[in-house]
């Protein structure tokens, strides 16, 4: 007979570990199945910050911008040794689309939606540029420093998982999920580990596969909702070069996209790019256009940098359809259930930033599908151990 849980999630990025730390700090039975390593997909690929993000106020994202930047606080005082805040700077070249007026403005609605110190911000005074790094001050109008905090995408990932591990959940990877059939009780799960097909029940199914939640819900009988959704390819890049005042977010002096210019293990990481992606996304990789690009805003902010990459990688979002300006798009995550009282729940979307609070919206809304058991803690309280 094949193994029980309460709980089967399928991916161990960020979301699928948090909500396997969710489910089992709730006291439930749980396995998570990976097919390759933790944070092997977006999870480690991310531009590696916990914000709010400023950019999300221009497309009015108002409710993403205050939860991101709630969490950003819980993230901060839950995981003090992964997350930590830094300064961020925002300089203005003559002829910028983003005037220092409404750079201002932005701030100040950051601040409001901010909870705790992390609001504050400041326009740098001129004698103070010299001490950015090396920052191009040709052209320079305004220098505006405000508060986010960075993490180590991967170790935050594997974080959340030994937490997970510590309240008993069952994180196995190499463990590829190729089916599930729903019936009178959950789901009847297969995966491969190893080269053996193994099989377990699972009273819900979680499906966390990130870029690859659409192949995954074509594998589950009978065939689930889905929603259209675009997978948009973002790279970064790794130089070298020392970034001691903070990071940096600026315009691309080509088309005015933001890009973040930020401190990165004693080098300097850029990015990102954005570009609508088909197939497979394990095969995603940064292209010679995207790093030229990258390339030329880091060149553009700091001559004296070298620009001869390092490295470079790249990562896919979740955008589920909607106006056709992918840099527009609503960013929430969206969390699709197989029926009012869900078995399934597949998550699309979302960012690492608000991993804890989506974790906790997905065990919430399988109340009424799971047993009642007793919580050990609160996710937003337990600190998590250490790298
Ligand atoms: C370029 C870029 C930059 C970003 N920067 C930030 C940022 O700075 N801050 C922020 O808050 N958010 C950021 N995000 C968003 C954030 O990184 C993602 O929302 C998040 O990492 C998604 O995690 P996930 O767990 O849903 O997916 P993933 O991390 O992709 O995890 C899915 C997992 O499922 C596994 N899987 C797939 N199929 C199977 C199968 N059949 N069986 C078993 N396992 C399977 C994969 O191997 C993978 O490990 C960024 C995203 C991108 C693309």
């Amino acid at each position: 007979m094949s193994a029980a849980f309460d709980v089967v999630i399928i991916g161990g990025g960020i979301h699928g570990v948090g909500v396997a730390q969710a489910a089992a700090v709730r006291g439930y039975r749980t396995l998570l199945l990976e097919q390759e390593v933790l944070a092997a997909g977006t999870s480690g690929r991310s531009t590696k910050l916990i914000h709010g993000g400023l950019r999300y106020l221009e497309s009015g994202q108002l409710r993403l911008v205050r939860e991101s930047l709630r969490e950003r606080e819980t993230l901060l005082g839950i995981a003090p040794d992964l997350v930590e805040r830094k300064a961020f700077h925002l300089p203005v070249y003559a002829g910028a689309r983003r005037t220092a007026r409404r750079i201002r403005a932005g701030l100040q609605f950051y601040r409001l939606l901010s909870s705790g110190p992390g609001g504050r911000f400041a326009a740098l005074p001129r004698r103070a540029w010299g001490d950015l790094d090396g920052l191009q001050t040709a052209g320079l109008r305004a220098v505006f420093r405000y508060y986010d905090a960075q993490t180590d995408d991967v170790a935050l990932t594997h974080a959340v998982a030994r937490s997970a591990r510590d309240f008993g959940a069952d994180l196995q990877v190499g463990a590829r999920f190729i089916g599930a059939e729903r019936n009178a009780h959950g789901y009847e799960v297969r995966y491969v580990q190893g080269g053996i097909v193994g099989s377990c029940m699972a009273q819900v199914l979680v499906n966390a596969t990130g870029p690859w939640a659409g192949p995954t819900l074509a594998r589950i009988l009978p065939g689930p909702p889905r929603i259209d959704h675009d997978l948009v390819a973002g790279t970064h890049i790794i130089t070298e070069g020392t970034l001691r005042s903070g990071g940096y977010y600026a315009e691309s002096p080509s088309d005015q996209r933001p890009v973040f210019i930020l401190p990165w293990r004693g080098r300097v990481l850029t990015g990102t790019t954005e570009r609508r992606y088909v197939g497979d996304p394990g095969q995603i990789a940064p292209t010679a256009g995207e790093i030229a690009y990258l390339q030329e805003v880091l060149a553009a902010c700091f001559p004296q940098f070298s620009t001869t990459v390092v490295d470079a990688f790249a990562g896919l979002r979740v955008l589920p359809r909607g106006a056709s300006d992918l840099s527009a798009r609503r960013r929430d995550t969206v969390l699709l259930a197989d029926a009012p009282v869900p078995r399934l729940i597949s998550i699309f979307g979302g960012k690492l930033t608000t991993y804890r609070l989506t974790a906790e919206r997905v065990m919430d809304r399988f109340r009424a599908s799971l047993p009642e058991r007793v919580a050990q803690a609160n996710t937003s309280r337990l600190i998590l151990p250490g790298p």
